[in-house]
C-alpha cells in the first residue's frame, strides 16, 4: 500500500478534484448569520460502597465519521479505500486561497445526531482553528468547534444483560457532553524500506463528529454495550456507517480509578481501539493496571496509551509527551452556524433549501434501535433478550417478520428457530442474515410442516440443517425423499410402544408408583426407535394407557 502511494512532494501533481474554489456566496448551510471485576454493574452492593475498593471510571470520545457523499468544507467525495490522493480538492491540501463551504449534509447529520441522543442542539455554534503541527494536516489547524458545539447536554441509554443467568435487561443512560463537527485529518504512512513517510490526503477534511460522553461508566462492558448502542442509533440515522474496522467510528477511552465518594483519579486516554470487543479489553486492562500501579504505591501518569490487541496490553505512546497548545482561534473564514427551529422561524428572503430546519430533521428522524425492541417484545411477545438478539444483528428483524407474514405459527415459537438455529448457522460459518441459504418463505414452509403436524419438532431441526446443506430444496421435498413424515399409524406404535414398555420394567413401575415425569424418558425411547417421527400426541396416549 505505502509503495503505491504518493510522496507529499509529488502530491500537488496527483490531485485530480479542482473543485473547491467556490465563490463565498454558495455557502450551502451558511449560515447567513465484561466481566471485569471492576464493573458497578456486576458488583454485590456491599463491594460497591465499600470505601477501600478502587473502581474503575471511563468517559469516551468518539469520532464518527459523517456518512456523506462529500466532505465537510470541500466537494471532494468520500470514499474509503480509494487510491491515495484520489480524492483530494484544493481546500483539502490547503492552497492558499480557498475557502471552506459547508456541507449541509454533514450539518443535517449532526442535528439528526444530536436529536436521537437526546441533546439541545444549538440554533447558533461556532467553527474553530485547534493547531496541531503534523504532515497529514496541511494547514497546520483542523477546523472544529470548541467554544460552541451544535449539540450539548445528552444521554444515550443503552442496556446490559445481567444478573446470574445474564437475561436480565439493565438500562443505564450515559450522559452526551457534546457532539461537534470537525474535519478529520489526512494519513502518514511509513515507508521503512525507503525510509519516507508518504502522505495519502484522501480522509482529509472527511466530516466527523465528535461526541465527548462525561465519565459516566465503569468498566468495559458498559463502555462497549454503549458504544454497540451508539452504532445502532447512527447506523438506523443513517449519519455514520460504524463501522469501527475501517476507522468510521474510531473510540478513545479515557480511564481513571478512584475510591468512590473521592475525587476522580488522574486518567489515561487509551487509542488504537478497533473493535468493540478490543474496546472492553483494552479499558478492563487499563484499570487493573492503575490499580496495581497504586497498589504498589506507585502514581498513574496522565499519559496516552495505546492497546496492542496481540498481546492484550496498554503500552505508552511516545509521539504525545509534553502537553500540547493548540492555539485555539475563531475560523474567520467561517460565519457562525445558525439553525432554524422551523419553517415560520425562516426570515423572510431566506431559501429554506439553502439553511437547515431541526423541526423539518426532528419529523424525518427513523425508528430508533431502542424503540424497535420494545415494539418487537410488544407486538410479538417475545422476550427482551431475544429483541436485543434481534436488533443487533443486521436484517434480522426483517428475516424474523418476513417468517411470521408466511407462516401461522406463533411469534414465540418463530423466535427461537430464527436466533437458535438460523443465527447458530450463520455465526459458524461468519456469515450474515442476507446470506442465508434458506429464505424467509423457505424456514416458512418448514414452520408450517411442523405446526400441522406433517412433522415432528426434532425431524423439523434435521430438516434445517438438510435445507442448509441442500440450497433450494424445500422442507417438503425433503420430508418426501427421506420418508420423514410424521409416523401416525395407531397400529405402528403400538407395537413399538410395547417394545420400550416391556424392556423397561423399573420406569414402568416408576410411573405406575406416581412419577409421572418418567413417562417423558419413555416417549424419548419410542423417538428414538422412530428417528423422531412418531406423533407425539398419539405416542404420549398409547404410553399412558400402556403405565396405567
Ligand atoms: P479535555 O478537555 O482535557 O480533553 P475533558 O474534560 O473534555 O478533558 O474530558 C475528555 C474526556 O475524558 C471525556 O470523555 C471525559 O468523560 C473523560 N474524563 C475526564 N476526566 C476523567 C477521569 N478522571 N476518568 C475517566 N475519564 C475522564
Ligand atoms: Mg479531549
Amino acid at each position: 500500500m505505502a509503495a503505491s502511494c504518493v510522496a507529499a512532494s509529488e502530491l500537488l501533481n496527483n490531485i485530480k478534484q479542482i473543485s473547491a474554489l467556490r465563490p463565498k456566496a454558495s455557502y450551502a448551510v451558511r449560515a447567513v448569520s465484561t466481566t471485569s471485576p471492576q464493573c458497578h454493574a456486576q458488583l454485590p452492593q456491599r463491594a460497591r460502597s465499600a470505601p477501600q475498593q478502587l473502581v474503575g471510571v471511563v468517559g469516551l470520545e468518539i469520532h464518527a465519521q459523517i456518512n456523506s457523499s462529500t466532505k465537510l468544507f470541500s466537494g471532494a467525495p468520500v470514499r474509503f479505500s480509494a487510491p491515495p490522493n484520489s480524492l483530494v480538492s484544493f481546500f483539502d491540501a490547503s492552497l492558499p486561497g480557498t475557502l471552506p463551504v459547508l456541507n449541509k449534509r454533514c450539518v443535517e447529520a449532526a442535528v439528526m445526531t444530536g436529536l436521537a441522543l437526546n441533546c439541545a442542539v444549538n440554533r447558533k455554534s461556532l467553527f474553530d482553528r485547534k493547531h496541531y503541527f503534523y504532515a497529514d494536516l496541511p494547514a497546520g489547524y483542523q477546523i472544529t468547534q470548541q467554544r460552541l458545539p451544535i449539540a450539548v447536554d445528552g444521554v444515550l441509554t443503552y442496556s446490559l444483560l445481567g444478573g446470574k443467568k445474564r437475561n436480565q435487561v439493565m438500562r443505564k443512560n450515559v450522559t452526551i457532553k457534546q457532539i461537534q463537527l470537525e474535519q478529520d485529518s489526512g494519513k502518514s504512512l511509513h515507508d521503512d524500506v525507503r525510509s519516507q513517510t508518504l502522505i495519502d490526503l484522501n480522509r482529509a477534511g472527511v466530516g466527523l463528529m465528535e461526541l465527548v460522553m462525561e465519565p459516566d461508566m465503569s468498566c468495559g462492558e458498559e463502555a462497549a454495550a454503549a458504544v454497540r448502542e451508539l452504532q445502532l442509533i447512527l447506523q438506523a440515522l443513517g449519519t455514520c456507517q460504524g463501522n469501527m474496522s475501517e476507522g468510521q467510528l474510531r473510540v478513545d477511552a479515557n480511564v481513571s480509578v478512584h475510591r468512590p465518594g473521592e475525587p476522580l483519579g488522574v486518567r489515561t486516554e487509551v487509542k488504537n481501539i478497533n473493535s468493540i470487543r478490543y474496546l472492553a479489553r483494552a479499558i478492563d486492562y487499563e484499570i487493573q493496571r492503575q490499580i496495581d500501579v497504586l497498589q504498589r504505591g506507585g502514581t498513574v501518569q496522565n499519559e496516552t496509551r495505546a492497546y496492542d490487541s496481540k498481546s492484550g496490553e496498554t503500552l505508552p505512546m511516545r509521539d504525545k509527551e509534553g502537553l500540547q497548545d493548540y492555539r485555539f482561534m475563531p475560523e474567520p473564514n467561517l460565519p457562525p452556524l445558525i439553525l432554524y427551529e422551523d419553517d415560520a422561524s425562516l426570515p423572510t428572503g431566506i431559501d429554506a433549501c439553502q439553511v437547515v430546519v431541526v423541526q423539518k430533521i426532528k419529523e424525518g428522524l427513523p425508528e430508533l434501535p431502542s424503540v424497535k425492541r420494545d415494539r418487537l417484545v410488544q407486538t410479538y411477545g417475545i422476550l427482551p433478550e431475544h429483541s436485543f438478539t434481534l436488533v443487533n444483528e443486521d436484517g434480522l428483524v426483517d428475516y424474523f417478520e418476513a417468517v411470521l407474514k408466511a407462516t401461522k405459527k406463533e411469534p414465540r415459537k418463530v423466535i427461537g428457530w430464527v436466533t437458535n438455529e438460523l443465527l447458530g448457522h450463520l455465526k459458524q460459518q461468519d456469515m450474515s442474515v442476507c446470506q442465508s441459504p434458506i429464505s424467509p418463505s423457505a424456514l416458512a414452509e418448514l414452520l408450517e410442516l411442523q405446526e400441522t403436524g406433517h412433522i415432528s419438532s426434532s425431524v423439523a431441526k434435521q430438516v434445517f440443517q438438510e435445507m442448509w446443506r441442500s440450497p433450494g430444496k424445500t422442507a417438503l421435498q425433503i420430508t418426501q425423499e427421506q420418508d420423514l413424515g410424521l409416523v401416525s399409524d395407531t397400529a405402528q406404535l403400538h407395537i413399538i410402544c410395547q417394545k420400550v414398555v416391556d424392556s423397561h420394567p423399573d420406569e414402568v413401575h416408576a410411573i405406575r408408583s406416581g412419577n409421572k415425569k418418567v413417562l417423558n424418558k419413555l416417549m424419548g425411547l419410542v423417538q428414538k426407535e422412530t428417528k423422531g417421527r412418531a406423533d407425539p400426541v398419539l405416542v404420549r396416549a398409547i404410553l399412558q394407557k400402556k403405565t396405567s
